[in-house]
């Protein structure tokens, strides 16, 4: 079970066949993109079998959980806003996470009354199963499955190509 402590590194069982194609090919360009900026792109990525999320690939990078969908988006789910021409697509983002996260918190460390009135993103850069965060002050301990779904759409993404 995914617990957000996982270290970059530390590989993982997991036969190529529990993930969908989709997914496979969505990790080996997130990998690419990854090496590319001279990173280590290893993730011990767990497949969730929690109810809300039974599927979805959960991993964390550099600190920052990563989801990918069944259908090959790969998502951050505690950042709420990344967007083209910065962020065409959600590969770059996810490679980026460190950084996105980092932009966030310095802005609501700043206004964090106004950061908790946000329907999207988290408080705490991990993000488990259950699409709860680790922060107790994230209003997604007060929310409902369909809108914790909607809050883990980092950047309210829904196209697995292309950033909106
Ligand atoms: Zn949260």
């Amino acid at each position: 079970m995914y617990n957000g402590r996982l270290s970059q590194g530390q590989t993982q069982t997991r036969e190529i066949g529990e993930m969908t194609s989709q997914q496979a090919v969505r990790i080996k360009e997130f990998e690419g993109e990854v090496r590319r900026r001279g990173e280590n792109a290893e993730i011990g990525w767990e497949e969730s079998s929690n109810a809300e999320t039974r599927g979805v690939l959960f991993g964390a990078f550099a600190g920052v959980t990563l989801m990918v969908y069944p259908n090959g988006l790969i998502s951050i789910p505690a950042v709420r806003s990344y967007h083209p021409p910065k962020y065409p697509t959600p590969v770059i983002a996810a490679a980026s996470s460190k950084q996105l996260w980092a932009g966030q918190k310095r802005r609501d460390d700043a206004n964090p009354e106004k950061a908790k009135e946000r329907r999207g993103g988290h408080l705490h850069p991990i993000v488990d199963t259950n699409l709860k965060c680790r922060s107790a002050d994230c209003p997604c301990h007060n929310q409902g499955p369909g809108d914790l779904q909607k809050r883990a759409r980092g950047g309210r993404n829904t196209n697995p190509n292309r950033c909106s």
